[in-house]
């Protein structure tokens, strides 16, 4: 009867509470979830639409002092063997590649490097948006905020409002994993806390900055700390309304310590059931963020095609290189041509957008009319009506 009740809620366009999430995620068979995140989805977004962005994940540094449980990517600042910061020159041949194939963003995340400071990131955004004026900056993350505060010595405020007068656009989510101080003692001690993550978010929104939102999920945390976790984020969105998106994905275990760790003590990981479940659970939950994206970097291409009937209405990135997540060995470059495919797969209409999730279709002419109107009868039951772009 409770579920029945909170279903019927979700219908009717109203907001659940956590303790209704924990209910829905725990309670309510698959397909039900994928009935009530669709709708929700599709109340958000009515044109049968959904999008991606061609971009670069770029990390100049892979050199980091955090040691995160979970990370294969890293070196330590003593190992010169796997360590290294790119050099300008590297820097400038990987924007251009992205520039050459349509792309419009460069996202830029890495290690907390111990010697690079606030001045060495303004010089490389300066001359970044110097070269290429148009190229969108979707950089750093919260915890790469609050290191450069402490090696620079100033607050994470002024760290934010000197990258931004360099070129930084918008953030990305990243390093949130669960904000849950619990989980994150066991998974990243040394990383920014649960309250510094929010507040550097808040504050890169009073700034104008757009961000993301992220949850990696499926290790040590319970189903409860995800919930947290997404009320937390709910919250900030209710004060500053300033993310773009969420995205959440399965811990991937492979090469790093808290996987083998795992492994040994029996844990399996998340099956792609858990990651429909979660990813619903946040599209009903998240009443105001208007897109999540699906993640077929860890969940493979045709887990994140499901996805869109899950709640997402985004398929990521074309993402020229994915160095973080590829060390684990799960590497999946999804070409455009296929991102399409699967798009239209689910009955849907893809369209390449930028980082305010405007559409931009760069690559080539929008879709003819009757093209559209064929795939909306197909997801939707009725015809589409084309609307030019959605923010
Ligand atoms: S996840 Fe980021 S902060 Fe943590 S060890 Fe890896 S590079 Fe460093």
């Amino acid at each position: 009867m409770e579920l029945q009740e909170t279903a019927a809620k979700v219908l009717r366009g109203e907001r659940i509470t956590p303790a209704e999430a924990l209910l829905l995620h725990q309670r309510a068979d698959l397909a039900t979830l994928g009935l009530l995140a669709d709708e929700v989805r599709r109340r958000k977004h009515p044109q049968p639409v959904v999008s991606y962005i061609i971009d670069r994940n770029l990390n100049p540094t892979n050199v980091c002092v955090t040691d995160c449980g979970f990370c294969a990517f890293y070196a330590k600042p003593q190992d010169q063997e796997k360590g290294y910061v790119l050099d300008r020159e590297t820097i400038y041949r990987k924007v251009q590649e992205t520039v050459d194939v349509g792309g419009v963003q460069i996202l830029m995340q890495g290690g907390h490097h111990p010697r690079l400071d606030t001045g060495w990131f303004e010089e490389l955004f300066r001359d970044l948006k110097q070269r290429w004026p148009d190229l969108h900056l979707h950089a750093m993350s919260p915890p790469e905020i609050v290191h450069l505060s402490h090696v620079s010595r100033i607050s994470t405020r002024e760290v934010l409002r000197r990258l931004q007068a360099a070129g930084m656009d918008s953030m990305p989510g990243g390093g949130a994993e669960i904000l849950v101080e619990s989980v994150r003692e066991k998974i990243a001690p040394r990383k920014a806390t649960t309250e510094e993550w929010l507040r550097v978010m808040e504050e890169a929104h009073g700034l104008g900055m757009r961000t993301t939102a992220t949850m990696m999920f499926g290790h040590v945390e319970t189903v409860a700390d995800r919930i947290e976790h997404l009320d937390r984020l709910r919250q900030v969105q209710d004060r500053t309304g300033g993310f773009t998106a969420f995205i959440d994905w399965t811990f991937q275990p492979g090469d790093n310590p808290l996987g083998d760790e795992l492994l040994a003590e029996g844990w399996s990981k998340s099956s792609h059931a858990e990651y429909f479940r979660t990813t619903a659970v946040a599209r009903i939950f998240l009443d105001n963020l208007d897109n999540l994206q699906a993640s077929f970097v860890t969940q493979g291409a045709e887990a994140a095609t499901l996805a869109l009937r899950m709640g997402c209405n985004d398929f990521g990135s074309a993402m020229l290189e994915e160095n973080v997540v590829s060390s684990a060995g799960c590497f999946e470059l999804v070409a455009v041509a296929e991102i399409e495919r699967r798009i239209r797969e689910a009955g849907f209409a893809p369209r390449q957008r930028n980082q305010r999730y405007q559409i931009i279709d760069r690559r080539g002419p929008a879709p003819l009319e009757g093209e559209l109107e064929q795939v909306g009868a197909a997801a939707t039951g009725r015809g589409a009506r084309w609307v030019g772009a959605k923010g």
